[in-house]
């Protein structure tokens, strides 16, 4: 019987053999990447006795187009109530209204985590000589920072109020004509996101968290993300984790939380990409690294991503590209990041047999060298298959 997620008591999601999850088929490409990841989810399932009931819910363009709302209430209420779902890219609409649906999602649920691993998938064409050694998981803080959306443009009598309240009461020089942006970091924040990574971390045996911040400048708000960071260590993980001055960089059995400044770190997950495990990292820096790292191993098309509530247990997994609607309805594109988000969802949701599954077919699909036409345009010998073929070559290999 098709039943709904729960959190149970104890903090730990409660998932029953055949969960409602509900999904956004998502705009543009949408249509033709979510079917394709829909029969590998389902076929992996079914491989080990379980069944996913899906209830379609609209956002984006299909939503605007049947109810004259890009993101109906309806839908945000089956988030909150069946706790996991899952969505396709959609397009952010252009003018007046919602920002984005993916930020609305993200702040009507309190969506604190953005979760991107990054790791390669042999075979795939990648621009570094060691692809292999990149196994990273990003958390990158999803509701602070610059991204707050705490902006005032130039000229308007916002940013004059603004700009005289700083001169006056803080005595900063601001110039005339400036735009100005707000970037709150607290500690509330910090310390739950730096909590989900350690937990994380220790659950998923991983060696070591690395804290990316770029304190060195912005003391106050970057450079406090990573004081909490520490803070938190003693605070709360003492017999399981330890940090990198408390120990000298021999953990011994327990897990490593150590710091890099952001502009460094993003140099050396290119020259030493073994040395980083899991990374916690405010806003801003998270959205480069997490870019920057996914085209280090070819995997732009294909990386997955989440953004996760852990303490409500909200979770929304999604496609991270966007909607490429030049290809819309052409069963072309590469249906690797929704389907992998999908992965990462049963790994969620404590279903890591049929998440190694699909991790496992999708190497051998691609080993294969049967792939869509974006990896097929940079490998030599290809066979290059539409998206829903490239779906059906791994369910038949699972
Ligand atoms: P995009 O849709 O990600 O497309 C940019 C390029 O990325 C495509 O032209 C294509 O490159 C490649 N690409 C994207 N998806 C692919 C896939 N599944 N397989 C293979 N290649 C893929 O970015 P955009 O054109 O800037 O944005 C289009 C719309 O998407 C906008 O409305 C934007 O706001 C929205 N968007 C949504 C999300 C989201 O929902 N999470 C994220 C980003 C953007 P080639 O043409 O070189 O093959």
């Amino acid at each position: 019987m098709a039943e709904k997620i729960t959190m149970g008591p104890d903090g730990v999601l409660s998932v029953p053999d055949e969960p409602i999850i509900p999904f956004i088929e998502g705009d543009g490409t949408g249509v033709d990447i979510w079917p394709a990841a829909r029969m590998v989810l389902d076929a992996a399932a079914a491989k080990h006795g379980r069944t996913i009931a899906w209830k379609e819910v609209l956002a984006g363009e299909k939503a605007f187009r049947e109810t004259g709302n890009w993101l109906p209430e309806e839908t945000v209420e089956a988030f909150k109530d069946h706790l996991i779902g899952i969505k396709g890219p959609l397009t952010t609409p252009v003018g007046g209204g919602i920002r984005s649906l993916n930020v609305a999602l993200r702040q009507l649920l309190d969506l604190y985590v953005c979760l991107r691993p990054v790791r390669w998938f042999a075979g795939v064409p990648s621009p570094v000589r060691h692809p292999e050694l990149v196994d990273m998981v990003i958390f990158r803080e999803n509701t602070e920072d610059v991204y707050a959306g705490y902006e005032v443009e130039a000229g308007t009598p916002e940013a004059e109020r603004l700009a005289r309240y700083l001169r006056e009461e803080m005595g900063w020089p601001i110039r005339d004509g400036s735009g100005i942006g707000i970037k709150p970091v607290s500690e509330f924040g910090s310390k739950r996101l730096i909590r989900a990574a350690i937990t994380y971390a220790l659950d998923h045996g991983r060696r070591s968290v690395t804290l990316v911040h770029k304190g060195n400048i912005q003391k106050y708000t970057e450079g406090a993300f990573r004081s909490w960071g520490y803070e938190l260590v003693s605070e709360e993980f003492a017999d399981r984790a330890v940090s990198w001055d408390d120990c000298g960089g021999d953990p011994g059995d327990r897990l490593l939380v150590k710091d890099a400044i952001a502009d460094n770190a993003l140099q050396q997950v290119l020259t030493r990409p073994a040395d980083f495990d899991v990374i916690a990292t405010t806003n801003l820096n998270g959205d480069y690294l997490s870019d920057a790292l996914a085209a280090q191993v070819g995997g732009i098309g294909i990386a997955p991503g989440a953004n996760i509530n852990y303490v409500t247990g909200h979770g929304v997994f999604e496609a991270t590209h966007g909607t490429a609607p030049r290809y819309a309805g052409q069963d072309k594109v590469n249906p690797g990041s929704v389907l992998l988000s999908g992965v990462l969802m049963f790994e969620h949701l404590g279903w890591v047999d049929a998440a190694a599954d699909i991790v496992k077919a999708l190497e051998e699909t691609i080993a294969a060298k049967i792939v869509t036409y974006d990896f097929a345009r940079l490998m030599e010998g290809a066979t290059e298959v539409k998206c829903s073929e490239f779906a059906s070559a791994i369910v038949d290999r699972l």
